[in-house]
C-alpha cells in the first residue's frame, strides 16, 4: 500500500499539518511528489484540492485506528517539481506561514483547466536562420507553399493555424513538412494566450560591449558555463549600460540551452523591458506578473515548464517561474522594496532567487546604481562577488545636478513650491521643446486637512493615519484603507473656517503647474491615475511621444524609464523619506533622488537636475549631487555600525495584531515571556508599539529581537511557532514575524 501526506488547500490557520491518504493501486503510478490532488475531506467528504508533498509505502502508526481516505484523482495539468515542494517548505519556515498559503504563492493564481483546443504555430529557428532559408530555396518550384507560410510567420508571429489556413491558401500538410523540417513548432494543449506580441516589435542585434561591460559578461559567463551558483553584485551607475549585460549573459544562457528569469522591480517597467528582451529574443521570452489575467499566467506557467519559453519577465513572482534547467536569475533594481511581499507570505524575491540558483548550480546576477547597504557589504567582504560599471554607456554628459536649499527661497520671500532656479529652468526647457520630470513622494492633493484654530487634524476612524485630501475626488480618503469622509469647511470640533490643507501632493503641484505654466502640458503618475493593465503605459507612451512636456508623479517616475528628450529633473522635496522613522530612511531617500536624476540627460543633449530641501547638507543628499554611491556607503555604514543595525545584526519582529486592544497588550505580554531569558546571543526589545499601532481596525503590538546570529532568529521564529500554539488565540489576533524586514511596519 502507498501512502500520500498531502497539504490540503483551505484557508484555515487550522489546517497547518498534512492530512494521509491512501493512494489507490489505479493511480499508484500517477501520484507524484508534486501532484495536484482531489481528495474528500471533512464529514460530508466534500472534495477539496491538494498538494502531495510526500509519499511513503508505510506509516508509522496504526492505519486501523484511523479511517484513512483514497485519493479521488489527478490533476494532470499541473504539478510541482520537488524542487517547489522543498521551496514551499522553505518558505512556510521562513515567512512564518502555512504550506497551503505557500504552495499557493508558488502556483499559478487559479488553477483553470478550461481551455479550448487550439493550435497555435510559431517558428522555432530565429529570424536569419529563416529569411536565410528562404533564400537558398526561393528558386526551388515545391518550396513555394512552404515560403509562403514561413514569410507570412515572419510577418505575424504566433498565429493560431485556423486563421493561417484561412489566410493563405496552403494545405496541413505543407505544415506537417514544415514542422518534421524543425522550423515551426505547433502547439495544441492549450490555446496560449500570449500578453506580448513578439511579432509586432522590431528586432535589434547586440551591441558591441564596453571594456567593463565585456568583464562583467565574461566573469559571469564562466560561473554559468561551470555551473557556480555564485551572486554577483553588478553596481553600474544610473545609464552604464546594465541592462546590455543582462541581455548577453541571457544569450549565454540560451546558448547552452538553458532558461532565464529576469526580475523587475515594478509592473509599470514589464513593458519597455519586455520589448527590450523581445527584441533581442523574440518569442522565447515570456511574462508573469499579477495584472495577467488567470488564464495568461497560466499558459505562460505551463509553456515555461514545458520548455517553450525560455526567458521569462517579471516582477517578483516571476522567480517562481518552473524552470527546470535555469542557468541565470537577473534581478535588476536590486534594491527596490517591492523584491519583498508585503502580504502574507512575507517573501524576498531575491531570498528565493539565491535558493533556487542554489538548486540549479547557476549564477545570479543583483544589478542597481544603488545597491543595498547590506549587499554592497557582503560583496566587500567577499560573500558576493563585485562588478562594476562605472561610465555611462553612451556619452559622457555628466548631468549637471544643483542643490537648492529651500530655508533660503523662504529668506528671499519665495514661498511656492518650485524654487527661483527650477522655475527659470522649466521655462528655459519649454522655450526648447524638452521635456520636464518633477518627483514627489506623495500623491493626493495635500497630506492632510487641518483646523488652524484648534489644531484638529482629520483622521481615519480605521487607521492610525490623517486622511489625505483629494480635491479632484472632493473626498478626504485614507491611503491605507481607502475609506473616505466627506471634506469639511468649517472645523467638525470648533467651527472655525480656518480649515486648510497641508503637505502637498502630486495634485496640487499639477494644478500649480498648470497656474504658473499655463502653456505646458502636464501629465500624473501615480497610484490614483494608473489602474488596468496598461495604465501606466498608457501615460509614459504619451510622454514618450512628446504629448505632454512635464510628468509629475510618484516613486513610479523614478525607475527605469528612458527619455531621450527629457533634460530636466526636478526633485520637489527631497526630505519627504528622509524623518521617518526607519533606520533604511537615508538608504532610500538617497535611492530616490539618484535613481530620479538618473532618468535626465539620457540623450545627446545636456541634462540638469534641481534637488529641492531643506536639509543641503545632509549625505544623503550631497552624495546624490554627485551620484557617489561609494561616498554615501561609507557614512551609511558607519550610522549602521554605531547604531547597531543590520548588516551588523539582524532584527527579527514580531508582531501581534487584532481587532481589541486590550487583547493585543495581553497577547503580546504573554509572547514575550516565552523570549526573556539572559541569553546574551540575543537582545530583546519590547513589547513596544509600532509607528502606526492601528491600520484598518487592528490594533498592533511588536517585539523586536536583534542577534548576529540569522540561524538563531530562524530558530526563535520555529520556537514562537510552538509557543503560539500553545496559546490558543488563534481565531482573535494574527502572529506575523519577519527578520530585515523592508519596512519596520508601517511606516
Ligand atoms: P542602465 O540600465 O545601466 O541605467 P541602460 O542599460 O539603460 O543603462 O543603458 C543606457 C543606454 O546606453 C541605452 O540607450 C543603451 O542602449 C546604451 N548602451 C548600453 N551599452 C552600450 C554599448 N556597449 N554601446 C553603445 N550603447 C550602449
Ligand atoms: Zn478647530
Ligand atoms: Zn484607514
Amino acid at each position: 500500500m502507498k501512502y500520500a501526506s498531502v497539504i490540503i488547500n483551505i484557508n484555515t490557520k487550522k489546517l497547518k499539518d498534512p492530512f494521509t491518504y491512501i493512494v489507490p493501486p489505479s493511480l499508484a503510478d500517477k501520484v507524484r511528489i508534486g501532484s495536484v490532488v482531489d481528495i474528500p475531506f471533512g464529514k460530508g467528504n466534500n472534495l477539496k484540492k491538494g498538494y502531495v508533498i510526500e509519499l511513503s509505502d508505510s506509516l508509522s502508526f496504526d492505519v486501523r485506528k484511523y479511517n484513512l481516505k483514497e485519493i479521488v484523482s489527478v490533476s494532470e495539468d499541473i504539478s510541482f517539481d520537488s524542487e517547489l515542494v522543498d521551496l514551499a517548505v522553505f518558505i512556510s519556515k521562513r515567512y512564518f506561514t502555512t504550506l497551503s498559503k505557500a504552495f499557493n504563492t508558488i502556483l499559478p493564481s487559479k488553477i483553470d483547466t478550461s481551455h479550448r483546443k487550439e493550435v497555435y504555430i510559431h517558428l522555432i529557428k530565429d529570424r536569419n536562420f529563416v529569411i536565410d532559408y528562404i533564400e537558398r530555396n526561393k528558386e526551388k518550384k515545391s518550396f513555394n507553399k512552404r515560403i509562403m507560410v514561413l514569410e507570412y510567420l515572419l510577418n505575424y508571429g504566433n498565429v493560431k493555424r485556423t486563421t493561417l489556413l484561412k489566410d493563405i491558401n496552403v494545405s496541413r500538410t505543407v505544415l506537417d513538412t514544415l514542422e518534421r523540417s524543425r522550423l515551426i513548432n505547433m502547439i495544441s494543449n492549450v490555446s496560449i494566450r500570449l500578453p506580448y506580441d513578439s511579432s509586432k516589435i522590431a528586432r535589434k542585434n547586440k551591441l558591441i560591449p564596453n571594456i567593463e561591460q565585456a568583464k562583467a559578461i565574461d566573469t559571469v559567463s564562466k560561473s554559468m558555463l561551470r555551473n557556480k551558483s555564485e551572486i554577483y553584485l553588478l553596481h553600474g551607475v544610473t545609464g552604464s549600460g546594465k541592462t546590455e549585460v543582462y541581455l548577453q549573459l541571457i544569450e549565454e544562457t540560451l546558448s547552452i540551452g538553458k532558461t532565464a528569469i529576469f526580475l523587475i522591480p515594478e509592473i509599470s517597467l514589464t513593458h519597455q523591458t519586455v520589448r527590450r528582451v523581445m527584441a533581442r529574443f523574440g518569442d522565447v521570452v515570456g511574462v508573469i506578473h499579477s495584472r495577467l489575467s488567470a488564464g495568461e499566467k497560466y499558459d505562460q506557467w505551463m509553456l515555461a515548464k514545458e520548455g517553450k519559453l525560455k526567458v521569462i519577465i517579471g516582477p517578483r513572482s516571476a522567480v517562481f517561474t518552473p524552470f527546470l534547467d535555469i542557468g541565470i536569475i537577473i534581478i535588476d533594481e536590486e534594491h527596490e522594496g517591492t523584491y519583498k511581499s508585503e502580504q502574507e507570505p512575507k517573501y524576498n524575491a531575491r531570498e528565493i532567487a539565491i535558493k533556487r540558483a542554489d538548486f540549479h548550480k547557476c549564477p545570479v546576477v543583483l544589478g542597481s546604481a544603488t545597491p543595498l547597504v547590506e549587499n554592497y557589504h557582503k560583496a566587500l567582504n567577499n560573500k558576493y562577488i563585485l562588478l562594476t560599471l562605472g561610465d555611462k554607456a553612451q556619452n559622457d554628459n555628466r548631468v549637471d545636478v544643483e542643490i537648492v536649499d529651500m530655508r533660503q527661497e523662504l529668506k528671499n520671500d519665495n514661498n511656492s513650491i518650485f524654487s527661483k532656479s527650477l522655475k527659470e529652468a522649466i521655462e528655459d526647457r519649454l522655450n526648447k521643446k524638452e521635456q520636464i520630470i518633477l518627483f514627489l513622494n506623495s500623491r493626493a492633493y495635500a497630506r492632510s486637512l487641518n483646523c488652524l484654530s484648534c489644531g484638529y487634524v482629520a483622521k481615519c476612524s480605521h487607521c492610525d493615519v490623517s486622511y489625505h485630501y483629494h480635491k479632484n475626488e472632493n473626498a478626504l480618503i485614507c491611503h491605507y484603507c481607502d475609506s473616505k469622509k466627506a471634506v469639511f469647511k468649517t472645523c467638525p470640533k470648533c467651527g472655525s473656517s480656518k480649515v486648510k490643507a497641508l503637505g502637498i501632493g502630486t495634485q496640487k503641484v499639477e494644478q500649480l503647474l498648470n497656474e504658473t505654466f499655463p502653456e505646458a502640458r502636464v501629465l500624473r503618475m501615480d497610484l490614483d491615475t494608473t489602474s488596468g493593465k496598461f495604465g501606466h503605459d498608457a501615460i509614459l507612451s504619451a510622454f514618450a511621444k512628446h504629448e505632454a512636456d512635464i510628468l509629475v508623479g510618484t516613486q513610479m517616475v523614478v525607475k527605469g524609464h528612458h527619455f531621450s528628450n527629457v533634460t530636466l529633473v526636478g526633485v520637489l522635496s527631497a526630505d519627504i523619506s528622509l524623518y521617518t522613522n526607519d533606520y533604511r530612511a537615508s538608504e532610500r531617500t538617497f535611492q530616490l533622488i539618484t535613481q530620479v536624476i538618473g532618468r535626465a540627460g539620457r540623450g545627446i543633449k545636456e541634462g540638469r537636475g534641481i534637488i529641492q530641501t531643506y536639509s543641503p547638507s545632509h549625505y544623503s543628499i550631497e552624495s546624490s549631487q554627485s551620484e557617489d554611491y561609494i561616498s554615501f556607503y561609507q557614512r551609511e555604514i558607519m550610522f549602521r555600525k554605531m547604531g547597531n543595525y543590520p548588516p551588523f545584526t539582524n532584527i527579527l519582529v514580531f508582531m501581534i495584531s487584532s481587532k481589541n486592544e486590550r487583547y493585543t497588550e495581553k497577547l503580546i505580554n504573554r509572547l514575550i515571556t516565552y523570549l526573556k531569558t539572559d541569553d546574551d546571543r540575543y537582545e530583546v526589545l519590547g513589547p513596544t508599539k509600532p509607528s502606526r499601532d492601528k491600520l484598518a481596525d487592528s490594533y498592533r503590538r511588536v517585539i523586536y529581537v536583534k542577534s548576529n546570529s540569522y540561524q538563531l532568529l530562524l530558530q526563535m521564529i520555529e520556537f514562537m511557532r510552538k509557543a503560539k500554539n500553545k496559546e490558543d488565540y488563534e481565531k482573535l489576533a494574527t502572529l506575523s514575524a519577519d527578520i530585515n524586514p523592508t519596512y519596520m511596519w508601517g511606516d
